[in-house]
Order: structure tokens, then sequence, then C-alpha cells
């Protein structure tokens, strides 16, 4: 079942807006409700409209390990509670260990003070709740609604709608995913790297129970990890090589069960049940600015990460929580909040975090994929040591959780 297939018509006309959020993702929803919640006049745009969640289907095969800092927007956005109650998996260890040498570490939340190190939860469980939490914020949601391309004018942003009409806004955010055909349009282009890998994702049942751990096993061929659902089955995220993707893609799901078995060291025990699997192409992706006159990006449009650390929406919603902030503060002091000056705050904060992140994740991943000797023994010795080293591996676990 769909939304309402044009919400535009029920929705007063928007002429003027503060702000135009393009892109409603989990990260251009959450934008926009932030920034609708900070007293600014919003408009979200969606090309798509989102798909219902309801209690009563099985659980979507897109899923995302939240982290403290996004569950900490998403309570001050009002929508966490009804999230958690609705289906969200916690997760109160992380154990991730090394194919080539066995060499292991482990998170615990109780250890660090925390209750949990985060929680798994369906994408469009997030993006609906936070979808149905606009209209009550006053966002003018249009959705089926494509932006064609914008034009700045004066101290605005005209931008016209396939469906004819034009909106004009004093800030225009791009929240429209990877191949952000915005971030385009302004002629920002983006440097990374393809890792010619895809991830494949399934819901599996397992011999043994999850124990609200989040298992990550680093092979040569790429990370394999099994995230704790709420359900008691674990999430697949299996990072391969294209071609051998599309092989187990294509295997049979008693085959299927068989290689993921072995390929998880069967650490879960045996493979009991698997959900059809999907799989999605692999890339590090940061664009070369997130700011342009009134224009910013944020979320995927401005950074695409590899999903081995599952920090990607947890870095858009940090995103999110920095826009916020700044429009706030610049607004607080009277300022224009689409000045070049104010986003550019934003743009140079976000950017070298986001970068710091992206490159750490990518690091990671060349660093698993070393199959010389010498060069195992050294990534062997180094994870040794970090896990027996409390206050660096605290502050590893604090960084990731963003805190
Ligand atoms: C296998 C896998 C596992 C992952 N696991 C994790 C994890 O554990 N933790 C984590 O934090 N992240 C994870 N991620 C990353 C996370 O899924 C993404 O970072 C996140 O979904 C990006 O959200 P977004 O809102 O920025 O973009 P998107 O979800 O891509 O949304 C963009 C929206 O823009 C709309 N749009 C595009 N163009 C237009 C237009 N012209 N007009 C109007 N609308 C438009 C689209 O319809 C879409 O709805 C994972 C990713 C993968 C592939």
């Amino acid at each position: 079942m769909n939304a309402s297939a044009s919400e535009t018509s029920s929705r007063r006309r928007a002429a003027t807006l503060d702000v135009a959020v393009v892109g409603g993702g989990m990260v251009g929803t959450a934008a926009a409700l932030a920034l609708a919640r900070a007293g600014l006049d919003v408009a979200l745009l969606e090309a798509c409209p989102p798909a219902v969640w309801s209690a009563g289907d099985d659980l979507d095969l897109r899923v995302v390990g939240l982290a403290p800092s996004s569950l900490t927007l998403l309570d001050e956005l009002g929508v966490w509670t009804s999230i958690r109650a609705a289906r969200a998996g916690r997760y109160r260890h992380m154990h991730v260990w090394d194919a080539g040498s066995g060499a292991s570490i482990d998170f615990d939340a109780a250890s660090e003070g925390r209750d949990a190190l985060g929680y798994i939860v369906e994408n469009n469980l997030v993006q609906w709740t936070l979808w149905q939490a606009l209209e009550a914020a006053g966002v003018r949601r249009l959705c089926p609604a494509e932006v064609t391309g914008f034009a700045a004018r004066g101290d605005r942003i005209q931008l016209p709608l396939a469906a004819g009409e034009t909106l004009s806004a004093v800030l225009l955010v791009a929240a429209d995913g990877a191949a952000s055909p915005l971030r385009q349009r302004a002629g920002i282009g983006t440097h990374g790297r393809d890792y010619a890998q895809r991830a494949v994702v399934a819901h599996v049942g397992t011999e043994r129970p999850h124990g609200q751990t989040a298992w990550q096993r680093f092979l040569v061929t790429g990370p394999l990890a099994l995230l704790p659902l709420a359900d008691g089955r674990s999430s697949l995220v299996w990072s391969l090589p294209e071609a051998e993707a599309q092989r187990v893609l294509a295997l049979d799901d008693q085959a299927f069960r068989d290689e993921l078995g072995a390929a998880s060291d069967f650490r879960l025990g045996r493979i009991t049940r698997t959900t059809p699997r999907a799989a999605f192409p692999l890339k590090m992706q940061l664009a070369e600015r997130y700011q342009a006159g009134r224009f910013v990006l944020l979320g995927d449009a401005a950074h695409a990460v590899h999903p081995l650390a599952g920090q990607g929406v947890n870095l858009g919603l940090r995103d999110v929580a920095e826009l916020r902030d700044t429009l706030l503060a610049a607004r607080l002091a009277g300022r224009d909040i689409g000045a070049a000056h104010v986003l550019r705050c934003y743009a140079r904060r976000r950017r070298s975090a986001d970068t710091l992140d992206a490159l750490g994740f990518d690091a990671l991943a060349r660093i698993y994929a070393w199959q010389l000797p010498p060069l195992v023994a050294a990534r062997d010795l180094g994870v040794r040591l970090l896990d027996r080293l409390s206050p660096l591996k605290r502050q590893l676990s604090e960084h990731a959780a963003g805190l």
C-alpha cells in the first residue's frame, strides 16, 4: 500500500518558503521535521510516495543500525518512542573478528555505562514515522513532486516543479540520495572509490540466539555482518566482489544457508531459514563541497560510505542536527538563514567530520583485505592491542556512537 497518490492536492500551494527540502528519505524527512520544529516554514518535495509501514508486515529487508546520536535526534523530533515501540532490535554487544588471524575485538554497552550500543531498525519504519509527523509540524508535503532544476534570484531560490508550479525559498536543501540530481545541477563534483562490491542482504534465522550482539566477520572478500533483529532473526549484510555476489544471489536457499553458515564461522550455529535476498552496490563518494550559494547538501547526496561501520544514515542525521543548530543560531542573531557565510559554517564542520569517517571506513576495508602474511600479522597485533587498550577502544566506540 502507498501513501496518498498526491498529497499535493490536499495541501496549501507554497508560493514562498524559508526552506525547500528535496528528497524524502530518512535524512530529508528528518531535516524537514527538524527545521519546521525550529520555527521555519518548510516544504518537503519527494518523487515517490513512501511505503506505509505496518506491524503486520514482515520486517523490511532494508535496515540500519542507529547510533546513539541518531536516537537523540529522533527523540528530540518526538518520534523515537514510537519507532522503538513499533519494532527495534537493541544491541548491547558487538563482536568483530578476523577470518585471517582470528584476532577479535569486543564492545559492550554496560561496560561503557550505556544500555545499548544502538538499535537495528527498518528504514521504512523510520521514514514512515517521520513522514507522518510532518503534517502536525506544519511541513508542506509535496509528493509525488519532481524538482526539475533551480535558479538563484536575488535573495531567494526558484524551484520549478515538473507539474508546472514554481516554488520560491530562502534556502534549498538537497537530500536526494547518492545520485543527487540537484548536486549535479549545482555543478558540484564528487570523488571517491567504487568498491566493485555488492552488499547481499537477507534476514536469516539461526540455530543459536543472536544474544543482542552485532556480529561482524572480516573475510578477504569483504565483511559479513549479522545484526540482531527485534524478532530474534539476524539481518545479513554480506559484502562481496560483484561476481561472487551474483553467484551467492543465484544459489538456492539450502546452498545459500550452508555457505552463509560456513562464512559466518557457524558463530550462531547453522542458518535455519532465510528471506529472499537483495544486493546493493557499494562505493565511497564525497561531494567536493556541501554548499553553493543558498544550496546545501546532506545525507547520501553529500557522502556515501562503505556499510562496514553501519554509519551512512547516522552521518546524515548528524548533518541534520548541525544544519538545524546553524540555522537556529543565525535566526537568533537576526541573520539571513540562506546567506553563504552562515551555510559555510555547516558545510565546513560536516564535510570535515564526514571526510574523516569515510576515509577511516575506507582504510578499514583496505586493511582487512590484506593477505600478505607480514601484513596479516601486523593487523592481528593491532587488533589484539586495541582490544586491550580500554581508553582507546572506548574513544572509538564513543566516536561511532556520535557522543
Ligand atoms: C546494504 C546497506 C546497509 C546499510 N546499513 C547501514 C547501517 O547499518 N547504518 C547506517 O547508518 N547506514 C546504513 N546504510 C546507509 C543508509 O542506508 C543510507 O545512508 C541512507 O539510506 C541514506 O538516506 P538519504 O535519505 O540520504 O537518501 P535516500 O534514502 O537515497 O533518499 C533520497 C530520496 O530522494 C528522492 N529523490 C531523488 N531525486 C529526487 C528529485 N529530483 N525530486 C524529488 N525527490 C527526489 C528519492 O525518491 C529518495 O526518496 C546502509 C546502506 C546499505 C546499502
